[in-house]
This record gives C-alpha cells, structure tokens and sequence, in this order.
C-alpha cells in the first residue's frame, strides 16, 4: 500500500479554516491551532502527523474491535463497490448483503430477536427505535404508551431523539432537549452515587428507582426502558450484581418493552457476542453499530422481537421510516466480514478468557496508586476512578472533572490514546491487543498519574 504524503501545517490551517470536527469546542480547536490529525494505522497503534505513534486505548471511539489494518475488508469493499455500490432497500427492495447480514445477526442474537433494521450510526438505530416503538404501541391500540425511561448520563446517540433519550444534562441545554416524552432516572453508578452504601441495597434503590417513576408517569402511558448493559460514554458505569435482572423483572410487570443499546457493549466487549447475554436478559429491541463493522464502514442495526414484527404486520400501512442508506450493500458486506473476522480468530473468546482477564489482572495494579480510588472492568472495557483522597470518592478542586482531562492529556502526551469522562479515566482498546501492548497502557497511565500529581495537589 502507498501512502500518502500529507502536508500536516496546511491540513491543520485547513481544518480551522474550514472544518468543524464532532464535539468540539470550536474556540480550542482555533487556539490551539487546528487538530491532531491522525494518518495511519496498524493492529492497535495510530500514527498522527506530527510522527507520534499513540497506543489506541479507546479503539477509535469504541469501536474497532479487529484492530486497523485489516487489508481483506477493504478488498470486500472494493469488491461489492464494482459489482452494486448501491441500492436503497425503500419499498420492498433490497440487495443481497442486507439479507445475509440479517440473517447472521439473528443467528447471534438467538432467541425470539429474529429481524433486523438498518441504519448507519447509534443514533439513527435509536431513532428507529423512538419511532418504532411509539408506532408499535399505537397499532396495539395502545397509543397513549408514548413514555420512554432512560438513566441520567446515559449516552445514546446525538440525534434530538438520541440525545434525549440519552441523560447528558449537558447535551440538553443545547438545543433545549430532551423532547416531551423521555424520563430519566438514576444510574447504576456505585463509585459516584452509592459510595457508602451496600452495593446491594444500592441495586435495589436503583431498580426501585425505576419503577417509582413509571408509578409517577402511570404504566398505562410507559412505551419502554433504554439502557446500555455497561454505560460507556458516561464513565464505563458497571451495574451492581442483579441490577439488569432487576430491570427485567419491572419491565415485564408492567408490560414496558426494554431496549438494550448494544452500540458499545455489543459484537463481543463483555466477553459474549452481546451484553444482554452477559446479563442473562431477553431485550425487546437491541441497538447495536460500532462494532458491527469496526468502524470500518457506518452501520448500525436495529434488532426487534417476533412480537413486534408481528404487530406491525398486522396492518395494511408502510412503517414509514428509513434512511437512504438503511441496509447499504458496502457497509452490509463489511459488517459480514468483520462478523466473520471475529468468528474466526475467536475474540470474543479472547476477550472473555485471555484479554479480559488480564487487562482486570492489570488495572487492578493500579488500585494501588494513591490517585486511583477504583479500577474497574468488565470484558475488555474499563475505568479507574480519579480521587483527591484515597479511599473516599472525593475529586480535586472539590469539584468533578478537574483531574480526568489533566491525566488524560498525560496520557496522550506518553502515548497512550484514552478519554476522560469527568474523574474517571476510560479504556475500551482493540480486541487484537497484546499483553505487552495492555501492559505498557497500564504502565503509561501509572507515569501520568505520577507526573500529574504534583500539579493536581
Ligand atoms: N448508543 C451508545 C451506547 C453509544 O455509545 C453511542 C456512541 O457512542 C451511540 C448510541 C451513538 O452512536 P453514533 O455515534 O454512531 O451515532
């Protein structure tokens, strides 16, 4: 493969001239005189263009799960871009990757999750979900079950309908969301909101917490409950023991769907092809993209129960919702390769007996540190928890999100890509990463705690 010279000043000079990157603040993008532009990669290592190789500690944006470089999804693009590049699947059409990759997808999924809906990110799966759901019960002749519940800080896409499903507070105040008909209720965060309690009693606050709502909104109005298995944007947030099962059991009571959003979770991260199935939950509907290609193409995919499919074949009318690229053939035969990729070099059981354990083996040495209140795990994804004082969950500046950043820019500046999500210092790296790949991670982290201490005291 050649590779392209770049002339990186002037790329940097374009990119404030011209270009306004995703959650950006656009004033710091101008100041500090453009972004890092990233040129290359390779397994688990991206190159920007200042000639830094950089640990990716974050695959992409949680998403590529078989790593860059990955030549034989490139040539199935190539491959389905010369024989169909495109054709839409409005109006009962289709082309061949849509069907196969659907068909695959409820073979993981098992169970009664055996139809599929296309989109092309997170967000879009959400909205489908949003729409889908309302349309749902409207054919039940249940049309006042119009309510969703979601938890605070959840993350589900930056769409209106996403970014209000989602519990970002500070994603509401732009663009006054969320929309009429979202409720949020409090997250299974242990470290941040049950740090002296039994994690125990804490579930059962958190689940009762869930079910005081849907009593206060009236049951007969409540259309679904939205959750990501593992909260990740929000902070890596792992559920106490029974929490999910928890949520199932209210659900079910009073007859509310419940929608896991996989878009993280999903094609493996917990050490199963899905975090429902890590759960032991039966989701209604299941949101997934990110890893359903890597990253290498967007998609996403909506998964929906037999319940549902045959509820909206009960009536004569189109569900009028699509988008242009739902069930894009490239981006379809991608996501079949890749499916194919993980299946046959085994990740997710590497993530569940080789990787997982041994990234838990490794943070948990950094429990140690007089910064790190915790480290958490579960799969290949996990957290440390940066503290003022040890054993308290106590942040610096008596206020949140002062160190994260601090840390973070260390990390970077060593060599190691992670994000700071308030305090906590967040991983999600590729499933092709080695021991001593996790272990310099872990060793990077430790020395940007070390350096960072001074100034953060
Ligand atoms: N849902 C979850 C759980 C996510 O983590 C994300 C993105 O990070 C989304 C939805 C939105 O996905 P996208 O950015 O592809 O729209």
């Amino acid at each position: 493969m050649t590779r392209r010279n770049h002339d990186i000043a002037e790329l940097k000079r374009l990119d404030v001239a011209h270009h306004l990157p995703a959650q950006s603040s656009y004033k710091l993008q101008r100041d500090i005189g453009g972004s890092r532009i990233i040129v290359h990669a390779e397994g688990s290592t991206i190159f920007d263009g200042d000639g830094n190789a950089i640990l990716d500690g974050m695959a992409g944006l949680w998403c590529v799960d078989v790593g860059y470089g990955r030549a034989e999804l490139a040539e199935v693009a190539r491959e389905q871009m010369l024989e169909l590049p495109f054709y839409n699947t409005f109006f009962r059409t289709a082309t061949p990757p849509p069907i196969e990759l659907a068909a695959k997808l409820a073979g993981l999924l098992g169970g009664d999750l055996q139809h599929i809906f296309f989109n092309s990110s997170g967000s879009e799966s959400n909205d489908t979900v949003f729409r889908l759901v309302r349309t749902y019960w409207g054919i039940k002749g249940e049309p006042e079950r119009k309510v969703f519940i979601s938890r605070r800080n959840a993350y589900h896409g930056s769409t209106v309908a996403g970014a209000s499903l989602g519990g970002m507070s500070y994603m509401h105040v732009q663009g006054d969301l969320p929309i009429p008909g979202v409720e949020h209720v409090m997250q299974p965060y242990v470290f941040g909101d049950g740090f002296d309690e039994d994690p125990a009693d804490f579930c059962a606050r958190a689940v009762q917490d869930i079910e005081d709502r849907i009593l206060a909104v009236g049951p007969e109005k409540v259309a679904a409950f939205i959750g990501e298995p593992v909260q990740g944007a929000g902070g890596v947030i792992i559920p106490p023991d029974g929490y999910w099962k928890g949520v199932e059991a209210v659900c079910r009571k009073y007859g509310i769907l419940l929608v896991s959003d996989e878009v993280i979770c999903g094609f493996g991260r917990l050490g199963e092809w899905f975090g429902f199935q890590h759960f032991g939950i039966t989701p209604d509907i299941v949101s997934m993209a990110k890893g359903l290609s890597s990253g290498y193409m967007p998609i996403s995919a909506t998964a929906v129960s037999s319940d549902i499919v045959e509820t909206l074949r009960s009536v004569d009318d189109d569900f009028v919702h699509g988008y242009t690229y739902s069930g894009h053939p490239v981006a379809a035969a991608v996501a079949l390769r890749n499916i194919e990729i993980i299946e046959r070099e085994k990740l997710v059981d590497r993530v569940r007996d080789d990787i997982g354990p041994y990234f838990a083996k490794a943070l948990a040495k950094l429990s140690d540190h007089p910064l790190v209140g915790e480290a958490r795990s579960l799969g290949f994804i996990g957290a440390i928890e940066i503290v003022a004082r040890k054993g308290t969950n106590r942040r610096f500046g008596g206020k949140e999100g002062l160190a994260g950043p601090i840390v973070r820019d260390a990390c970077i500046g060593r060599g190691l890509m992670v994000r700071a999500v308030r305090d906590s210092l967040v991983m999600c790296p590729p499933y092709v990463m080695t021991h001593e790949e996790i272990d310099r991670m872990v060793s990077i982290i430790a020395a940007a705690l070390d350096e960072t201490s001074e100034t953060l005291r």
